[in-house]
């Protein structure tokens, strides 16, 4: 749990979930204590993490007595900051996955929250993937590893140290992996050779990306090997929304997309008491602002969904919901020049407007250029800038000079000119 930031509408608490994992009971306890204070919405994040925005500044302890007693964060906070831990979030269900990494998981972040771990950024974080059809590489981290299979069968986790996982890969590409056995033997080599320096990227900046690999396979004698016949998912994720088979017979997956990752604690108790009455199973918070119920039984899954069309969510993979992502803007941050929450619900609305095929595939809308929303560039974004109130757009092309936003197309744009520019966006 991150210590408070103040923001316009009250403190702001980010809870850390390794692996996006929510269990029935503590998501029932945040909805409650958030209903107590009177705070809220509660933001779902593009690492799967919550966070309580609206907090009282008098009611802080009060909601982070609650987080630690719900079992969703330590109480040392410097400890729990750095639980960074990204993974799918349909892992041991995902028909197509290598490996179930939900183990992993929570070896990694007990590795990432223990005094071993001292000196490392909040900011370090480590992804493990296993393999399916929802996953989550691309996604540049401090570590990364991702379930592959090699030439002969045998199931091997690939290594990359402040990369991303690649979507494609060089026939004969070679690269470092190891075994599952010994993967969080790798990973506390790892932390202990980034810990004098907060970032791998600061390590390797220090060193030089050749002695990083070397010290990292001096520490783990065999453990690491470089080969060149592993094969792992390439390509884009499935999306992590819509009603989905499990790999165990007879139960799905459900994947439920809040419009703009946002929702109220009567509706994420409402959320926890499907999960509850369906299987009891934890709710996984996704990186794409989404819940995901797993272990329904498959004849329950349409009362399901109509559930959460009651709520007010989607279970629609094709839901322009699921296209824009949208900071706080000007009503929760002070750093923000436009109301980005309305817009951009103006924007989801004039998508639904349109046929499928002539909606963009990913629009941001961003409150000021941090750009906190999204990671990578969507295929459009709206840009907050001056004067106040008004949008830049900026396009996703080829080697386009924003790494976080693209290439500006046109600049000033009030709201309703943007919205229209962006429905003028050729579909990508
Ligand atoms: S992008 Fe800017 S306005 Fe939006 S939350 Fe981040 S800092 Fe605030």
């Amino acid at each position: 749990m991150h210590v408070p930031f103040f923001e316009l509408d009250g403190a702001l608490i980010r809870i850390r979930l390794p692996g996006g994992a929510l269990a029935v009971a503590a998501a029932q306890a945040i909805a409650s204590v958030v209903t107590e204070v009177g705070a809220g919405p509660l933001e779902l994040t593009n690492r799967a993490n919550l966070q309580v925005r609206g907090i009282p500044i008098d009611a802080v302890a009060v909601v982070r007595d609650a987080v630690v007693a719900a079992g969703l964060a330590a109480a040392d906070p410097h400890d729990d900051e750095r639980r960074n831990v990204l993974a799918s979030p349909t892992a041991g269900v995902d028909a197509d996955e290598v490996i179930d990494t939900r183990p992993l998981v929570a070896q990694v972040a007990d590795r990432l929250g223990s005094r071993q771990a001292v000196g490392l950024s909040p900011k370090f974080g480590v992804l493990v993937d296993g393999g399916g059809a929802v996953h989550v590489r691309g996604r540049r981290h401090d570590l990364a590893l991702g379930a592959v299979r090699g030439g002969d069968g045998t199931v091997r986790y690939e290594v990359q140290v402040g990369e991303g996982l690649p979507l494609a890969r060089e026939p004969d590409e070679v690269v470092w992996s190891v075994a599952p056995a010994q993967a969080l033997g790798v990973v506390a080599a790892v932390l202990n050779a980034c810990a004098p320096f907060g970032r791998a990227n600061d390590l390797v900046a220090a060193l030089g990306r050749d002695r990083v690999w070397a010290d990292i396979v001096g520490r783990t004698g065999d453990a690491l090997t470089c080969r060149s016949d592993l094969a792992g998912p390439s390509g884009a994720t499935g999306a992590a929304v819509g009603v989905v088979r499990q790999r165990q017979a007879g139960r799905v997956w459900i994947g439920i997309a809040p419009l703009l990752g946002r929702l109220e604690a009567a509706t994420l108790r409402a959320i926890a008491e499907l999960a509850d009455e369906a299987a009891g199973a934890p709710l996984r918070i996704t990186p794409w602002r989404g819940v995901v119920l797993t272990d329904v039984a498959e004849p329950d899954a349409a009362a399901v969904v109509a559930a959460c069309e009651q709520l007010g969510l989607t279970c629609d993979p094709a839901h322009p919901a699921n296209l824009v992502v949208a900071c706080a803007g000007n009503r929760g941050c002070a750093a923000g020049l436009a109301d980005t929450q309305a817009d951009a619900r103006a924007l989801v609305a004039r998508l639904a407007d349109l046929p499928a095929e002539q909606r963009p595939r990913s629009v941001h809308v961003s409150g000021c250029d941090k750009g906190c929303a999204r990671a990578q560039p969507a295929q459009v974004s709206l840009v907050a800038g001056s004067p106040s109130g008004t949008y830049d757009l900026y396009a996703d092309r080829q080697g386009a000079p924003s790494p976080r936003f693209g290439e500006q197309v046109v600049a000033g744009l009030d709201p309703q000119a943007a919205i229209d520019a962006v429905t003028a966006q050729a579909p990508a």
